[in-house]
């Protein structure tokens, strides 16, 4: 059996590919469904960011808006400018303390001619600073100044603007207030405007109000953070952009260009991003060993008892020897296989052991004579050839003797064939009986006559036996009339001998006897004659 086509190595490959499928599904729900999740939801998250964010500025704008309107819209500075006295503005507005408390850079007032009448810009550490376009105006006269046109055009309503700049280069918020009556009707007496730089002062205003570590862009980034500005204030519009962890919210100035961007920090991600995350790790350590547990426990209760079991088969197959049990312990289907197979072995076994018994009683019968039951001739060869391949007979001396009984054809014909049989039967006793030895072979080699060969026996303890024989067969006393021998059975004995440590052929020990035989006829029967 190839190591690959195994039942083990095919389960370990199974094992290996159900761990791969699981790996797979795991990874596959990660990205098309569990992190596109997690992703929307992050997004979501970023959009309320930002929408908070907006909400924070427009309220710190909102606050400018009012202060503007508390000291545009109101009785006593709108009939100053009426009459252009630039000294009340001067000594009431320009303080720089109050500068301070408002969190501004500049405020101006200017008549309905759209002159100057008061104002004053100063850096974040209150030191006065020039503005060219606030003190000459008009440059700034139709974006930034409301003109009387633009209140009668709102049926005398106070009007307001907010306005993205740049003052001295910097971003900054501009809002300019008409000058109206307290009850808010009337035409315009001329215009408020203040002003704020948009930097790290202003976003620090507005940390009071968020959490956030917020960032105003340097100009020198805006063009490569532009593409990634996900809103403008301007706009309701959003379209979430992260880029480096941050949101970007643009301002637009005068001339629709983004006058600045603030970075809003992203909400940390509270999950991991990565497609090989530790719970998916963990997943698979765990599938693995799932697995692992199942491959053993397969292993164990499955392949084990079938190798066991093919183990035994074979070895029965290969050895003949169904003695041999798999002797499973267990109740499941293999294990009652296993039993199975082990009655079967047992049933083979004990009909091939009635086989052989059988097998070994017919090869008694061919090896026996069927009337007397001595070993027949075939019984002789072979004993003769098992004789020929040992070593230690040729060692020993052996002797062979040729019997016949004498007249036995006129016994036959005297006394009938089956009185016959029975002294051939009578005789085989005697013969039989005058042997001792288990190694001594007494065979019926045909018709009357018969051979005995003694091993390990001299030719003088041989010619005893034979003397013994020819006694025997005397002493039976069957009477034989027709014998000239004597008055009763008698048989003649040829005797050949083969001494210690020669080899002499059997055939040639037989033809010797049988010509001993045929002396002992001629001597006059009943005795023996040695060759
Ligand atoms: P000899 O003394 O010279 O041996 O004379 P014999 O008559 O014994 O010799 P022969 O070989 O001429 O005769 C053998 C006879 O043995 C012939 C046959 O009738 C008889 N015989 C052979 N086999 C059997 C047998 O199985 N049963 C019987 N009853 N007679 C047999
Ligand atoms: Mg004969
Ligand atoms: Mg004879």
């Amino acid at each position: 059996m190839t190591k690959r086509s195994s039942l083990r190595s095919q389960l370990l490959l199974a094992a290996a590919l159900a761990c791969f499928a699981i790996l797979s599904a795991q990874v596959m729900i990660r990205y098309w469904w569990t992190l596109p999740q997690f992703s929307h939801l992050a997004l979501y998250n970023d959009r309320l960011e930002i929408q908070r964010f907006k909400g924070v500025l427009q309220m710190q704008l909102k606050r400018l808006q009012n202060i503007a309107y508390d000291n545009g819209v109101w009785d006593e500075s709108y009939q100053k400018a009426m009459i252009q006295d630039r000294q009340w503005f001067k000594d009431n507005f320009l303080l720089k303390p109050s500068f301070q408390h408002l969190s501004i850079n500049g405020l101006y007032f200017y008549d309905s001619q759209q002159q100057l009448l008061a104002g004053m810009s100063v850096d974040n550490n209150l030191q006065p600073i020039a503005v060219e376009m606030f003190s000459a105006p008009q440059a700034i006269a139709t974006e930034l100044l409301i003109s009387t046109a633009d209140v009668q055009q709102n049926q005398l309503m106070p009007v307001a603007k907010t306005s993205f700049i740049t003052v001295n280069g910097k971003p900054a918020v501009a809002i300019s207030q008409s000058l109206a009556p307290s009850l808010e009707q009337g035409p315009s007496a001329g215009t408020l405007l203040l002003w704020r730089y948009l930097d790290n002062n202003f976003i620090d205003d507005l940390m009071l109000s968020i959490n956030n570590d917020i960032q105003i862009i340097a100009p020198e980034q805006m063009t490569s953070i532009a593409p990634y500005v996900s809103a403008l204030l301007h706009t309701d519009e959003i379209q979430v952009k992260p880029w480096n962890k941050n949101l970007y919210l643009g301002v637009l100035g005068m001339n629709n260009q983004l006058l600045l961007i603030f970075a809003i920090p992203q909400s940390p991600r509270l999950y991991d991003e990565a497609l090989f995350n530790s719970a998916l790790t963990a997943g698979i350590v765990v599938s693995v060993f799932t697995l692992l547990l199942l491959y053993l426990f397969i292993s164990r209760k499955l392949v084990r008892p079938i190798r066991h079991l093919l183990k035994t088969i074979s070895y029965v197959n290969f050895s003949n020897d169904y003695s041999a049990r798999a002797n499973l312990q267990g109740h499941n289907e293999i294990h009652k296989l296993g039993r199975l197979i082990d009655q079967m072995f047992q049933l083979v076994g004990q009909q091939q052991q009635k086989l052989t018994q059988k097998n070994r009683t017919l090869q008694d019968l061919s090896n026996t004579d069927a009337l007397t039951g001595l070993a027949n001739r075939r019984s002789l060869d072979e004993y003769l050839a098992i004789l020929r391949s040992t070593e230690a007979s040729r060692k020993q001396p052996l002797a062979m003797l040729v019997i016949d009984v004498d007249f036995f054809k006129r016994y036959n014909d005297f006394y009938g064939h089956a009185m016959g049989d029975k002294v051939l039967q009578q005789v085989a006793i005697a013969l039989q009986e005058s042997t001792h030895r288990a190694t001594d072979l007494v065979c019926r080699y045909g018709g009357e006559e018969f051979v005995l060969v003694l091993e390990n026996t001299s030719k003088e303890e041989a010619s005893v036996v034979a003397a013994n024989l020819c006694q025997a067969v005397a002493k039976l006393a069957i009477p034989h009339q027709m014998s000239t021998a004597s008055p009763v059975v008698t048989i003649s004995v040829g005797l050949a001998t083969k001494p210690a440590d020669t080899i002499i052929e059997y055939e040639t020990l037989f033809a010797w006897a049988d010509a001993a035989l045929y002396i002992a006829k001629d001597n006059g029967r009943n005795r023996y004659e040695v060759a």
